[in-house]
């Protein structure tokens, strides 16, 4: 492609990225609201999953610096009810799952989400450890990292009590393939990172 070609070319969309992620083509989408109405979290949500096809399908920088910046993508469980009752197969929570670490590359988290973050964060780190998750390292993470220290404090002791947590990590056969996949996980990430500050930067910070 020419230059002069290049400088008419539109820009990249988030639906183009989100193409390119993902494979799903939110263009598929007919607005028919199937998965809103099965989405136990669309009460909740600023915007519903329907609504969240249609702000990728508009392509506007503005909406789509909304749509990163909104609760919805942040409350999505990946129960995957939408796709099951979805005509067109649309993979909504894979949609979902991009625009999260889209919003987050571009420091545009949610206020109200940034503790569900930390509780990925704290869950995603326990796994990278011990080769699988323990709960009491992922409480005491989360606990640190949100500074929620006394939420839930009495629980705890129950649950010890009643042998529900196990006090001790324990280490699986295939920790160093869990390991790997976080190093592969990580390098894809920074070759990202590499290429964003090639670009814009972050807009905000999470
Ligand atoms: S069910 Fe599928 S086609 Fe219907 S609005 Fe949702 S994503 Fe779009
Ligand atoms: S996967 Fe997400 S968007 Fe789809 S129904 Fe479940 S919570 Fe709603």
């Amino acid at each position: 492609m020419s230059a002069l070609a290049d400088a008419h070319a539109p820009p990249e969309t988030l639906a183009d990225h989100v193409r390119d992620q993902t494979g799903e083509d939110v263009f598929h989408c007919y607005q028919c609201g199937k998965c809103a109405a099965g989405c136990p979290l669309a009460a909740e949500m600023d915007y519903s999953p329907q609504q969240v096809l249609r702000l990728l399908q508009l392509g506007l920088p503005e909406v789509e610096r909304e749509l990163l910046g909104s609760l919805a993508i942040w409350l999505c469980l990946t129960c995957e009810q939408c796709v099951t009752r979805c005509p067109q197969q649309v993979d909504l929570p894979k949609i979902m799952d991009d625009l999260r670490r889209r919003s987050r590359e571009r420091g545009l988290v949610h206020p109200r989400a940034r503790d569900i973050l930390k509780f990925h964060e704290s869950f995603l780190s326990t796994v990278q450890r011990n080769g699988r998750l323990h709960e009491v390292s992922l409480i005491a993470q989360y606990k640190l990292r949100s500074g929620h220290l006394l939420q839930d404090v009495l629980v705890a002791p129950l649950l010890l009590l009643r042998g529900k947590l196990g006090i001790l990590p324990e280490k699986i056969a295939g920790h160093d393939a869990v390991k790997r996949i976080f190093e592969r996980a990580a390098s894809g990430h920074e070759g990202a990172e590499t290429h964003r500050h090639d670009g814009a930067g972050a807009e905000g910070q999470p």
